[in-house]
């Protein structure tokens, strides 16, 4: 009943924790759909924006700064072409142009430049410019010495357009330009430049080169800083030409004179621009980093198991995935492991599951040390490890694998452990020609599956083992799986048959008894033989209702016969070890038999050796009770097990049967002979009828007859038969 009720228990908790894997995976699928890039998408429509809106602004800031100021420029130039135009090309107009102040220069239709005035520091090529409606398509000309100047901390920087780019500076000849040292006229130009910022006195003390860069150095006198800055301005010049009425071209020095008004206007918005995009990358960047770390987070989560805080199925399924899954791993071979920690069960209930728990920590751990790299280790369900191992011969991964079994067999001090596992091989990946390839189809939870399907061979059993996986377990578990499935509707259809094997006395040939066996009459799969349904049984708990439907009619042929008239002999039904354990066993024979109404002292019980548990008195008991209700009770299989001797022993009871192997291959000689002689004399003094099984020869028969063996059920005599052709006989 206790094995019942763990067996449910475990079934429960199985189909919870597979819903719940389930639910899992579904919710870790959409959250690894991350929006992640959405939020790349949004930074990126945003910088567009603030892209074009920049842009938008400088144009602006360009039309204001420039071309308002040029175009002021301009008109004073156009002014100067009037006066050209009106008066004519002669030296009374140009000392009248020359009033303007302005550096000039007239050429003609050659481009031959036929007067000048100032210096002409325009440069060659001039284009066509198209800034407003005013100086549109006006050729201009940029100055070959356009400066910028601006001030920093304690120095004036001085960056002089075409000098900055081919300035250099060695110690021997301080500045040159190529092979050209600048010579103190440069140095000259460049206070003057100075000089025109008035409200500053001082002249510059040095010209130094670091860092690559030309700087002036000046003294000023105390002066303040950020007063320094106001005086900053800017002169972008530019030539601008007008066409005169005689073909020939005035060309004239404009200069835009951008000061620390416009600058800072410029610069303030320049700032916001900047900080908006700043603060926009910052949250968008933010975010994402958020976004993955948020993911991790979850993704981790998802990931970890909760008892041995190692990863769970899912990360071994997703991980292992990856791993079988990459090209280059295709030359590895792999071990795909279920490992079971085996009375965790038993365990817990001894203990506590908090106890339990901490085993499973403990298991994982040290699993989990003696892993290389590129090998997993998960925590599935219960008391199962899932572990993906690298190998490359079989005998050493059977070593290791057994080597690790003996380690965790002794993890504990004050327990034995033991552990079951299941090998499922995975091979390297080639293709026809031998190549490797990538297996790209792999499944690693059916691989998994295999693997547990190996393991499962265990089941039932509480000692440590390694099985492997080969493709015949799979048929196999295929198979149990469809039993499992049709077991109820069988037993409902009455698709079970009652096949009878008689018994006979081998000194006068008569019939002396007969064992019910079952058969399958499957409308699929049509006749199954008990070897392929009752370990399955057994194994699922099933058994006891097969055993209860074959006393039942048993019981009921029996009655039928007897009705009948024929002179009927025991039949005797085989009852499991998972239904003697059930204290009221004998009782529940008693009632099943009454109902039918067949007399008692023609149902006879027989027990395999196996049946034999660990609750001695309990088992004598039931035993006992059985007999007191007028049932025989027979040891089946007698030889087949170990400790048969000793359950004769104690257990009172009536008929012992000689196990098949006693008379089959090696076994049947004449060390074979001494065996059963001595058994069925021990049988005869512990007051016990004896019955050899499996006995198919004549010489046997013979033999078995002169040991006084009480019964024979064999071939020899008759193989297992339907219900009618035995009536036949037993009406011989
Ligand atoms: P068992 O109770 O020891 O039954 C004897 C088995 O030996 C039967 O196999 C029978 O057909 C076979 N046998 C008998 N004489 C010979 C022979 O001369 N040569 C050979 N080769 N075999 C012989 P079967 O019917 O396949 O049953 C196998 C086992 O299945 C049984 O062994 C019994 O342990 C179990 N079983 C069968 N029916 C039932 C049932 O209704 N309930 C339970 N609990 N177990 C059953
Ligand atoms: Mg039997
Ligand atoms: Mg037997």
């Amino acid at each position: 009943m206790a094995e019942e009720i763990k067996e449910e228990i475990k079934e429960k908790e199985n189909k919870k924790t597979k819903k719940k894997n389930r639910k899992k995976e579904k919710s870790f699928k959409k959250i690894k759909r991350n929006r992640s890039w959405v939020s790349i998408l949004v930074f990126l429509i945003a910088l567009l924006i603030i892209g074009v809106l920049g842009y938008a602004f400088v144009e602006v800031f360009f039309q204001y700064a420039v071309e308002t100021k040029a175009t002021a420029e301009y008109n004073t130039i156009k002014y100067m072409a009037r006066v050209y135009d009106t008066y004519g090309d002669g030296e009374e107009t140009y000392s009248l142009l020359n009033k303007e102040g302005r550096d000039y220069f007239i050429k003609d239709k050659a481009g031959n430049i036929i007067y000048q005035n100032g210096e002409n520091t325009a440069s060659k090529e001039g284009e066509v410019v198209y800034l407003d409606d005013e100086l549109k398509g006006v050729i201009a000309y940029t100055d070959i010495n356009t400066s910028y100047i601006t001030i920093s901390d304690g120095s004036l920087e001085f960056k002089y357009k075409d000098l900055i780019k081919n300035i250099e500076y060695d110690d021997n000849e301080g500045f040159h330009v190529g092979d050209k040292v600048i010579d103190n006229d440069k140095i000259k130009e460049y206070n003057d430049k100075l000089d025109e910022l008035d409200k500053y006195d001082g002249d510059p003390s040095s010209i130094v080169y670091e860092n690559g860069n030309v700087r002036v150095d000046i003294d000023y006198y105390g002066e303040n800083v950020s007063e320094l800055n106001e005086i900053v301005t800017t002169d972008i010049p530019l030539w601008l030409s007008v066409d005169l009425s005689d073909g020939n071209t005035l060309v004239a020095k404009a200069t835009v004179k951008i000061n620390i008004k416009d600058i800072a206007l410029f610069g303030v918005l320049l700032a916001v621009v900047l900080a908006v995009v700043v603060i926009v990358f910052f949250i968008v960047v933010g975010n994402v980093i958020g976004g993955f770390i948020r993911q991790r987070r979850i993704t981790n989560f998802f990931f970890t198991d909760q008892v041995t805080k190692g990863r769970n199925w899912m990360w071994f399924k997703e991980k292992g995935g990856q791993l079988l899954k990459k090209k280059r791993n295709a030359k590895n071979k792999y071990a795909i492991v279920n490992l079971v920690f085996v009375k965790y069960r038993t365990f817990c209930m001894c203990h506590s599951i908090e106890e339990g728990e901490e085993k499973l920590c403990k298991i994982h751990d040290w699993v989990a040390a003696s892993l290389e790299k590129k090998e997993l280790i998960a925590h599935t369900t219960n008391s199962n490890f899932a572990l993906l191992l690298k190998y490359t011969d079989a005998d050493e991964l059977d070593e290791r694998i057994k080597k690790l079994i003996k380690e965790l067999e002794q993890i504990d001090t004050e327990h034995k452990f033991a552990f079951q596992v299941g090998v499922n091989k995975i091979d390297t990946s080639k293709d026809s020609d031998g190549r490797f390839i990538k297996r790209k189809d792999i499944d690693v939870e059916k691989e998994y599956n295999n693997a547990c399907t190996a393991r499962a061979k265990f089941e039932g059993s509480e000692d440590s083992g390694i099985a492997y996986f080969d493709e015949k377990l799979v048929e196999e578990q295929k198979w149990i799986d469809m039993v499992q499935e049709k077991q109820q509707q069988a037993l409902d259809n009455e698709e079970f048959m009652v096949y009878y094997q008689p018994k006979y006395d081998p000194r006068t040939n008569e019939l002396r008894g007969v064992e019910a066996l079952i058969r399958w009459q499957s409308p699929e799969y049509g006749f199954v033989s008990p070897g392929r349904i009752i370990p399955i049984f057994e194994k699922n708990g099933f058994i006891t209702e097969i055993d209860h439907y074959m006393i039942s009619h048993v019981a009921k042929d029996q009655k039928a016969w007897l009705d009948k008239g024929y002179k009927c002999v025991p039949v005797s039904v085989n009852v499991s070890r998972a239904h003697f354990i059930e204290s009221d066993l004998a009782e529940q024979i008693r009632d099943m038999v009454d109902k039918e109404g067949a007399p008692h002292e023609l149902v006879e019980i027989e027990l395999t050796e196996s049946a034999f548990f660990d609750d001695k008195n309990a088992m004598i008991n039931t035993i006992e009770r059985l007999k007191s209700y007028g049932f025989a009770v027979s040891m089946d299989d007698f030889g087949s097990g170990y400790s048969s001797l000793n359950s004769l022993k104690d257990m009172p009871l009536d008929v012992l049967k000689l196990d098949a192997e006693f008379f089959r291959g090696e076994n049947s000689g004449e060390r074979g002979e001494i065996v059963v002689t001595e058994a069925i004399k021990l049988a005869k003094s512990l007051n016990m009828r004896t019955v050899a099984e499996g006995v198919e020869i004549k010489e046997q028969v013979d033999f078995l007859a002169q040991q006084g063996c009480d019964m024979i059920q064999g071939y020899y005599f008759a193989k297992p038969m339907p219900k009618d052709e035995y009536e036949s006989r037993m009406k011989n």
